[in-house]
């Protein structure tokens, strides 16, 4: 089905919490919301960022944003839902960065799921696509306990290529600390909430050696699912080469044949 650019670019204009629903390759027509400032807030400055470029923010460095707000953030999401049927997500995504940063989180989550539930079908998952650098912190982890998905970055397998691909604020923790926080993060989950990692590959972090280290991450990690796809747009400010789709697909079959066998990797 073709949705219109006219629908995504009305809602964009009237809801300035909301964006889309963009026709998503990993989460079908996902409403996207975003509750940060309207410029670039985010404790990475991937080399792929789409955005353009900002001083990366201190992960405990955190905003009280929009509080006053949520009763406007219910009725819009209530008139977005009543009117549009086709909606398949309801995802907090980082429109402006990364939406953790808002100490708010858990109030917009909330209030996204009594509309969702008054309104709209509950099978329409509440999703949110994190960077991962602040699930350290217990308060952003209590919010994301709340998620039917959470979907979590996870680029490099090592430190070296993590610094390179992502760029992480000084203050954001080494690979392997996040890595431990991911681990415990889906020890906790309450089934059939789902942790989901996404790894974004292109050429810069697509050698032997990382593709080794992320498989024993994933393989540490357990996820539900991990999300295999290379960038579609060409980012903001860093010529950077997306991954020709054999070669994607060859370190699909790598990671597939190696991965535990409670682990779903799709390939996008
Ligand atoms: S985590 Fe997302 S918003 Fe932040 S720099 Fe990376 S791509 Fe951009």
């Amino acid at each position: 089905m073709n949705f219109s650019l006219d629908f995504t670019e009305r809602v964009s204009t009237l809801k300035s919490f909301f964006f889309g629903p963009v026709l998503s390759r990993r989460l079908g027509y996902s409403l996207g919301i975003d509750i940060l400032p309207e410029k670039k807030t985010c404790t990475f400055d991937c080399l792929y960022c789409e955005l353009g470029k900002a001083r990366q923010v201190k992960p405990v460095h955190r905003f009280t944003l929009f509080a006053d707000q949520i009763d406007r953030f219910k009725r819009e999401l209530k008139s977005i839902l009543t009117s549009y049927t086709i909606i398949s997500s309801l995802t907090f995504a980082g429109y402006q960065g990364e939406g953790t940063l808002n100490t708010c989180l858990g109030e917009f989550l909330q209030a996204a799921r009594l509309v969702r539930d008054e309104t709209a079908n509950q099978d329409i998952p509440l999703s949110i696509l994190t960077n991962s650098s602040t699930m350290h912190l217990k308060d952003v982890c209590e919010n994301l306990f709340g998620f039917d998905q959470v979907i979590a970055k996870l680029d490099a397998g090592n430190q070296r290529i993590f610094e390179k691909i992502n760029r992480p604020h000084p203050s954001v923790p080494a690979l392997k600390e996040i890595i431990h926080s991911l681990i415990q993060f889906r020890e906790s989950l309450l089934k059939p909430r789902r942790l989901i990692l996404q790894t974004l590959l292109i050429q810069e972090n697509a050698s032997e050696q990382n593709i080794d280290d992320l498989i024993n991450a994933f393989n540490l990690i357990k996820p539900s699912g991990i999300q295999l796809y290379t960038i579609a747009r060409p980012p903001a400010y860093v010529q950077v080469k997306r991954l020709e789709s054999s070669r994607l697909e060859q370190i699909g079959k790598k990671i597939g044949k190696r991965l535990h066998e409670s682990i779903q990797l799709r390939v996008y």
